[in-house]
C-alpha cells in the first residue's frame, strides 16, 4: 500500500491527492512506493515449513531465523514461518513424550 510522503496516511492508486492532508500525490510516487513493497517469499520460511510437515525439530531454529529475516527485510512469509516455528515445538513435544514412555519402560 503506498503512503503519503506527508502525513504516512494510506493512499489508494486512484486518488490524486490525500484525503488526509490535501497533498497532491504524483503517479510516480505511488508507483515507487508500490515497488517498494516486498513480494518476495522468505526462502528460509519455506524451508522451515518443509522441515515443520516431514516432522523435523530443525524447523524451530529454521522457523525463528525466518522471522528474524523478515522483521528486518519485510518478506512475506511471516505466517508460515510462525506456523513451522510452532509445528517444530509440537514436534519437539511429542519427541518428548515418546522419549520419557520410552526411558520409564526400560
Ligand atoms: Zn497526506
Amino acid at each position: 500500500m503506498a503512503t503519503c510522503a506527508t502525513c504516512s496516511g494510506e493512499l489508494r492508486p486512484e486518488w490524486r491527492f490525500c484525503v488526509f492532508c490535501g497533498t497532491a500525490v504524483t503517479p510516480t510516487a505511488v508507483v515507487e512506493a508500490a515497488a517498494e513493497a516486498p513480494a518476495r517469499v522468505n526462502h528460509i520460511a519455506i524451508i522451515a515449513l518443509i522441515l515443520a510437515c516431514i516432522g523435523g525439530i530443525p524447523a524451530i531454529a529454521f522457523g525463528h531465523i525466518a522471522l528474524r529475516q523478515i522483521k528486518e527485510t519485510h518478506e512475506r512469509g511471516r505466517t508460515m514461518a510462525i506456523v513451522a516455528t510452532a509445528l517444530g515445538y509440537v514436534w519437539l513435544a511429542v519427541a518428548i513424550v515418546l522419549f520419557l514412555r520410552f526411558a520409564n519402560g526400560l
